[in-house]
């Protein structure tokens, strides 16, 4: 089916990104993959691609675009290449939607040039080492100090995508207590320096997959967050997750279609060059059936990624609409990927093919960005049940 969602633009910045990655990206893409990271200057290379000031308004140095669809082409082309952009994923995709929205006229002057430049790389840290689904959990605090000049700053975060490169993180904090009929209230959200007193990145975690990505613990001790750096107002926060996260959830479930599709190519072409028995494993009827079953799941993926993207765009991607696109396009992707990953027989477990690598790197999609599982309460919930 003919897609209608990206118009001439859109086709000439993937055509651009296209040539960006085969140039910049897969001919150094094993050294990341050895070093656990992409390289902070590769940072550079995006932001002088102009990659993170898409969504920037104009006056920010940003190119003003209102539109997600050219996040949606970043994954699709990367995942296409079978090569990821680091940790920087999370700067634009979830942190770029906060600032905009909750950022006052002077935090904008005085964050946004450095966020486009790439001169400071933003992480977001909700999850802690106890809680991570029921984020009302949340134990880290931010104590307002006396001369109410600064919010003191104590607790430990975990999984932190870009939280070894991040420059500054966007950090959810108990301002106040939970009250008995609102467990949500008193979650702040904070804007800290990295390079901040008693602000320290523990280990950078070892991943199953992701590997290009890094991923920290981070502990903050008495560490002194000026009441300038308070994002939006106090105690608001747990709202202004909840009208985030549909952006981040379509984000991952672009994500993992994009991942489906590439994996259908890889295994297509895998299986044409591949000989046993004396024929292509491609002639089996079994290997064109599996393409075939797969073809038409990420079809329907596609579909519903394109759907979705124009309800985001129009404003109207509702958080259950956006569940309901991640738990399909991540379970989809689940099955596409782990199919076609057996029809490269032992070859498709080595990591030197990208089958392999997009196997390890999707499996998280399920996980986060809220679970599947945390999906369908969602969804259930929108039902009335
Ligand atoms: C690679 C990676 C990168 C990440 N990046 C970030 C980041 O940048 N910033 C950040 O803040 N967080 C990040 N996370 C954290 C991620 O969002 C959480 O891991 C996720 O939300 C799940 O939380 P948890 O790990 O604490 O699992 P838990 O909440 O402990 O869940 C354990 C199990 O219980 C199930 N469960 C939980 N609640 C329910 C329920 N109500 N009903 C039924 N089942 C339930 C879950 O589905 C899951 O199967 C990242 C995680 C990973 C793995």
């Amino acid at each position: 089916m003919r897609r209608t969602v990206y118009n001439e633009d859109h086709e000439a910045f993937r055509e651009t990104l296209r040539a960006f990655i085969e140039a910049e990206v897969v001919p150094v893409y094993d050294e990341w993959y050895a070093a656990g990271q992409a390289p902070r200057d590769f940072y550079y290379k995006l932001a002088e691609l102009g990659i993170f000031g898409i969504e920037v308004p104009e006056e920010f140095g940003g190119a003003g675009e209102e539109s997600f669809k050219y996040e949606a082409i970043i994954y699709e082309e990367t995942a296409r290449a079978g090569v990821s952009f680091g940790g920087s994923g999370v700067h634009v995709l979830l942190c770029l939607p906060y600032l905009k929205a909750y950022a006052t006229e002077e935090q904008k002057k005085r964050w946004l040039p450095d966020f486009v430049s790439g001169r400071s790389m933003y992480a977001i840290a909700m999850t802690e080492p106890g809680t991570g689904s029921d984020l009302a959990g949340m134990k880290t605090t931010a104590k307002l100090s006396e001369d109410g000049t600064h919010y003191v700053l104590n607790g430990a975060k975990t999984f932190i995508t870009g939280g070894v490169h991040a420059d500054k993180v966007i950090v959810c904090a108990r301002t106040d207590a939970p009250r008995p009929d609102d467990r949500r209230h008193g979650i702040s959200l904070l804007v800290v320096d990295t390079k901040s007193e008693g602000y320290s990145v523990g280990r950078k975690l070892d991943k199953l997959g992701l590997k290009v990505s890094d991923t920290a613990e981070l502990s903050f001790v008495d560490v002194k967050v000026p009441v300038e750096d308070l994002l939006g107002e106090e105690n608001k926060g747990f709202s202004y997750l909840g009208q985030n996260l549909p952006q981040e959830r379509l984000g991952i479930a672009v994500g993992a279609y994009a991942q489906a599709s590439a994996a259908v190519r890889f295994a297509q072409q895998y299986t044409q060059d591949r000989t046993v028995f004396g024929k292509t494993v491609a002639s089996f009827q079994n290997t064109k059936f599996e393409l075939a079953a797969c073809k038409a799941e990420v079809d329907a993926a596609e579909a519903v990624c394109d759907r979705a993207i124009e309800a985001l765009d129009a404003g109207e991607l509702t958080p259950a609409e956006a569940a309901s696109a991640k738990l399909f396009c991540t379970e989809v992707a689940h099955r596409v990927i782990d199919r076609c990953l057996q029809l490269h027989g032992g070859y498709g477990y080595m990591n030197e093919y990208p089958i392999a690598r997009l196997y390890a790197d999707n499996r998280v999609n399920r996980i986060y960005g809220g679970t599947s599982e945390v999906m369908k309460s969602i969804i259930a919930k929108s039902m009335g049940l």
